[in-house]
């Protein structure tokens, strides 16, 4: 493809975008096909000869979209949203035009500095503490003399800092890595003697059961130990549970080393005690706090939600997803750490093929696991330009509006009940007469199966529940009352076919 045509086929991919989610609406949410549908469709060979781009967008629109589930779609109520908007799609584009890898700051400096930026405003505008930012006012008054001469610091004034990854597992992920070098690192100094291997195996990390099911991943790779707690009556894990196996731990000779906190968990979106839960880590030596705040974290641009992140000067790392709730397309995971040398001393390795003369610059290939990164940065740059924080505000308020919206709806019928607190997008909600679940059930896969609305279940106080989220960028109360109608008739019939 020369330029020529790239203009010409770039306009009409546009085109074809535009009116893709303009008329999103008149597709079913979910398809009907079948796994192993599309190698019916599609050659099982590559074609030998070049095809024309007229061709593939023909067999986009009949082969491929007929497989597509419609996340932007305004009757998709699914997962948490999957962000999206005009400025991001656009950034990207860019991004992969520019298509530099930026594993190091003179890889694509524009690439390195963007990001250390804008995860700085990102993380003012969520009113994370200053020890978070790469350039902290508050460390740039404090820093002492002495460091004079250290370039790293002289060039970003803080310990602190952010960095995007490929998701939140893998901001997870590699802050488990970070504590467990921490760790070890103090345990070799212990006891010199000790095979690292023995002292691995005593290190012991926690959760709550309400955490997304990749901080156990984490830990399977980590090769540590993860013990998974019982929150309390509101799914929020508290302090008083997290000393208690701490302290048994300790005495029959195990680390306790990592906690892994939830702002916003993804079967109910409740929130942990922070507050709790930092006193406790703080009576116990180089215990990492971590906060995963990959939903909810978004609403924090929003002052009235930021109570719900007390606590957070406990924390040692925060992430939100802005590709979840911030209008940012896959992939943008934010991370902040409060001591981005402890992140770096678990993940760097240095070949000369990868070295620079450029002392003191950032080089983002050892916050993370990849090597190569992608130009990440600009997507939520536009965004927060295009929106401004005020916009962003207003979208996280709206989505937020709609789901009281829901839930009084849901209220207002005594034969469903309301299973969570709903505080963000999220509506947790069944038949209230059902103690086998089986009428749920059948009334989640009949609206699933009418391509009408999509949903998807999870467990309340072990109690099966339908999860609601508000998810288009452009939902409205029509959406939201469409929504109940579809779930009100359908289970009048459910329930009616059952009695039968
Ligand atoms: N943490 C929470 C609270 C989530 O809800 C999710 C996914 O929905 C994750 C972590 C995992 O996110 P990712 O897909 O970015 O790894």
């Amino acid at each position: 493809m020369d330029t020529e045509q790239f203009r010409k086929h770039g306009k009409e991919m546009v085109d074809y975008i535009c009116e893709y989610l303009e008329t999103i609406k008149q597709r079913r949410v979910t398809p009907t096909v079948n796994p192993g549908w599309l190698k019916n469709q599609i050659p099982l060979e590559a074609p030998v000869h070049p095809e024309a781009f007229d061709a593939i967008m023909k067999d986009v629109e009949n082969i491929i979209m007929p497989g597509v589930t419609h996340w932007q779609h305004p009757r998709f109520h699914a997962y948490f949203p999957s962000g999206n908007s005009f400025p991001s799609i656009l950034a990207d584009m860019l991004s992969d035009a520019i298509a530099c890898i930026g594993f190091s700051w003179a890889a694509s400096p524009s690439c390195t500095e963007l990001e250390t930026i804008v995860l700085d405003w990102l993380g003012k505008a969520i009113g994370l503490p200053e020890e978070f930012l790469t350039f902290s006012e508050e460390a740039s008054k404090t820093i002492s003399s002495a460091r004079q001469g250290d370039s790293e610091t002289e060039i970003h004034n803080g310990k602190g800092g952010g960095v995007l990854q490929g998701s939140a597992s893998e901001c997870i992920f590699v802050c488990m890595l970070a504590a467990r070098a921490q760790a070890i690192k103090r345990l070799r100094k212990l006891h010199p003697f000790i095979e690292e291997g023995v002292l691995l195996s005593k290190l012991m990390a926690y959760c709550s059961k309400e955490s997304h099911s990749c901080v156990e991943k984490g830990a399977m790779m980590a090769f540590v130990k993860l013990r998974i707690l019982e929150p309390d009556e509101n799914n929020s894990l508290r302090g008083a549970t997290l000393r208690q196996v701490m302290e048994q731990d300790e005495a029959m000779g195990l680390i306790p080393f990592f906690v892994s906190t939830t702002l916003g968990t993804t079967s109910c979106c409740s929130f942990d005690n922070i507050p709790e839960i930092g006193l406790v880590c703080q009576q116990f030596e180089t215990v990492w706090l971590h906060v995963d705040a990959a939903y909810a974290g978004s609403a924090f641009i929003c002052p009235e939600f930021r109570s719900l992140m007390n606590g957070i000067q406990y924390a040692d790392s925060f992430n939100l997803n802005t590709n979840k709730w911030l209008l940012t397309n896959f992939d943008c995971s934010c991370l902040w750490v409060k001591d981005r040398f402890k992140l770096t001393c678990a993940l760097v390795v240095d070949p000369l093929y990868l070295q620079h003369g450029y002392a003191g610059a950032v080089d983002y290939r050892h916050w993370g696991i990849p090597l190569s990164r992608r130009f990440r940065s600009l997507k939520l740059w536009f965004v927060l330009r295009t929106y401004g924080i005020s916009g962003l505000q207003k979208y996280i308020r709206h989505h937020c509006q709609l789901a009281k919206r829901f839930e009084r709806l849901v209220k207002s019928d005594n034969k469903f009940e309301v299973l969570n607190d709903v505080k963000m997008g999220l509506v947790c909600f069944r038949l209230k007469d059902d103690p086998t679940n089986k009428l749920n059930k059948k009334l989640l896969e009949t609206i699933n199966e009418s391509g009408k609305l999509h949903m998807v279940p999870s467990l309340v106080h072990d109690k099966y529940v339908i999860r609601f989220c508000v998810v288009a960028e452009h939902a409205t109360e029509d959406d939201i009352d469409y929504a109940w109608k579809i779930i009100k008739e359908t289970a009048v019939t459910v329930v009616y076919n059952e009695q039968e």
